[in-house]
């Protein structure tokens, strides 16, 4: 078992569950109640997520509209990583201004792949929308110079860090979803207009902040 699968392995078990959640999930009214719902305090506790859904086969779909890309592919399955998906995931995850690719840490893809799983449980079959994934230094630095909101010490320059949204999903509902599996930093970036905010996920200490 390589490291990466031996830390999904821990994770899964580690929260291994309960039985009924969906029946609580669907119970707390967060298909009833859409997308702008409050969610309750311990709707997303990661309880609800069992041995089952961390071993199923992990198909992340995502778009990505600074470059027009989009793809659906399973890159974990029975243990293994399928190597050409996880080049995949990577190109579009990329420094699109750079047009530098980068080794993104698995455990983040994880967590995109979780939220993604997770909700579509519910009917929310919607692609993870990336704003922001890979940024070398030099694209991260232009963007502080602009006031647009990036730390100098980013963990997007370290390939652990992704900025997304969700369609279907609100900023807090989405930020809190990932805050469930508890694999790292989560900002939550409340934006009005037709696209809404996002959410920053990132594989560093756990912690919150809204941007
Ligand atoms: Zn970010």
């Amino acid at each position: 078992m390589s490291s990466f699968d031996r830390r999904s392995f821990l994770r899964a078990v580690s929260t291994l569950a309960v039985i009924g959640s969906s029946e609580l999930f669907l119970t707390k009214g967060v298909l009833a109640a859409g997308a702008d719902m409050t969610p309750p305090p311990d709707l997303f506790d990661p309880s609800l997520v069992d041995l089952t859904f961390w071993l199923q086969p992990r198909t992340l779909y995502m778009v990505r509209p600074q470059s027009g890309e989009r793809l659906k592919l399973t890159y974990w399955k029975d243990g293994n990583i399928n190597h050409d998906a996880y080049a995949q995931i990577c190109e579009l995850l990329r420094d699109v201004q750079a047009s530098i690719v980068y080794r993104m840490d698995t455990q983040l893809i994880d967590t995109l792949w979780a939220a993604q799983a997770f909700v579509r449980r519910y009917g929310i079959d919607a692609p993870i929308e990336i704003t922001s994934g890979y940024r070398c230094p030099a694209t991260n630095a232009k963007l502080i110079e602009r006031g647009l909101p990036a730390a100098r010490n980013s963990l997007h320059m370290r390939g652990q860090a992704a900025d997304f949204r969700l369609n279907g999903l609100n900023t807090r509902v989405l930020g809190e979803l990932v805050q469930g599996f508890r694999a790292g930093g989560v900002g939550f970036y409340f934006r009005v207009g037709a696209k809404g905010g996002w959410i920053h996920a990132d594989t560093g200490p756990e912690r919150e902040w809204h941007g």
